[in-house]
């Protein structure tokens, strides 16, 4: 099984409500699509949206990356050394993590199908139950409790709450409004996206503690580079700390692990470049007993479930951040995952079960 092309599309799709965090706004979702066609027919999808402030990727580095670079490299390789292609991919360019895992996802998509099993049984089969949060958007306390109240309505029980973009006082307002509203039965979990120093983020997190909030954990408090910040806020809070954008690499979470810099580590296959690199960060994770989540961008089905078949392949993840297509107005794909209120079903079909890519959405 030899790669005989790969093509790229780029798609729009419109979410119904903008999604908002410290970093940015997003009210469309924008991706590039790789079509990666195998010489026995096997055809395997992949996508990469460009999330400039967090990886440095955009549209047209993506798909330079992978028509320009990745491609003339690839092009007539056999899937059957997969250690060798994914060393090519890795070793063509330093960074274009997305443009990586857009590609790395259509091969391991490839490979499953060729073995006839699902994603998630070729990369280990340890789980088939995926729950996912869900995301509330930040606005006014009111509206955000309203916002939370329909969640749980829906089926969620498990919300995440953007914070780090306010003052510490306004966020914690939100907060109240929250719990106050849903009660003490969902677990709520908070993403500050980088948007506090050290300290603050401890006064932050202790003052939430003091009025018993009751936080599962706070995501990416500091910056991605401070590492000793973000040991600090561990060492110096009950609530458990999760590294996000600190950790791109296995590289990235070995030293994040080795420092005890945090209690738990979210795995995004855009930061990764891919599913070769996440399954690297999840066993070294695991060897210090640290959890992990994934979550993802702003990306459609064809991402989520490339992510959610890895997620369901690894004893050390439990925690799922995969709200994201259930924010776009219309669908990309027939096949793929399906969404069950916050349960997401991989199905049985083998690899990543796409039948068919909606044409409608492509950009020319
Ligand atoms: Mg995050």
């Amino acid at each position: 099984m030899n790669i005989q092309n790969i093509e790229t599309f780029q798609i729009a799709i419109p979410l119904h409500t903008p999604f908002k965090t410290a970093l940015r706004t997003v009210t469309v979702a924008e991706s590039i699509v790789v079509k990666l066609t195998c010489d026995n027919g096997v055809v395997g999808y992949g996508e990469a949206p460009p999330t400039h402030v967090i990886t440095g990727d955009s549209l047209p580095s993506i798909n330079y990356a992978i028509t320009k670079i990745f491609k003339p490299q690839l092009l007539g390789e056999s899937l059957r050394n997969r250690e060798q292609v994914f060393e090519k991919l890795y070793k063509s360019a330093v960074g274009n993590t997305s443009a990586k895992a857009a590609v790395d996802m259509a091969i391991y998509d490839c490979i499953a199908q060729q073995a006839r099993m699902p994603l998630s049984e070729f990369l280990g089969g340890y789980s088939n139950a995926i729950e996912t949060d869900y995301t509330v958007s930040v606005n006014s306390p009111e509206e955000m409790a309203d916002d939370a109240q329909r969640y749980i309505h829906n089926g969620f029980s498990v919300l995440k709450v953007k914070v780090g973009k306010d003052k510490i006082a306004t966020d914690i307002e939100r907060i109240k409004a929250i719990r106050k509203r849903i009660g003490s039965n969902a677990l709520i979990r908070l993403d500050a996206n980088q948007g506090w120093h050290a300290k603050e983020a401890v006064r932050a997190i202790g003052k939430m503690e003091e009025l018993g909030l009751d936080i599962e954990l706070v995501e990416q408090p500091v910056k991605a580079y401070d590492i000793e910040g973000l040991k600090y806020v561990t060492e110096n809070t009950e609530t458990p700390i999760m590294a996000d954008e600190s950790v791109f690499s296995a590289y990235d979470a070995k030293r994040v692990l080795e420092l005890g810099a945090a209690d738990l580590i979210n795995i995004k296959l855009m930061k990764a470049g891919g599913i070769h690199e996440a399954v690297r960060i999840a066993k070294l994770a695991h060897i210090y007993g640290v959890e992990c989540m994934v979550g993802s961008m702003i990306e459609t089905k064809i991402g989520i479930t490339a992510a959610a078949h890895f997620a369901a392949s690894q004893p050390n993840v439990n925690r799922y951040d995969f709200d994201a297509p259930l924010m776009l107005a219309e669908d990309l794909i027939e096949g793929g995952i399906t969404y069950n209120e916050s349960d997401i079903e991989l199905g049985n079909r083998t690899g990543l079960g796409i039948n068919k890519v909606n044409d409608r959405f492509i950009v020319e």
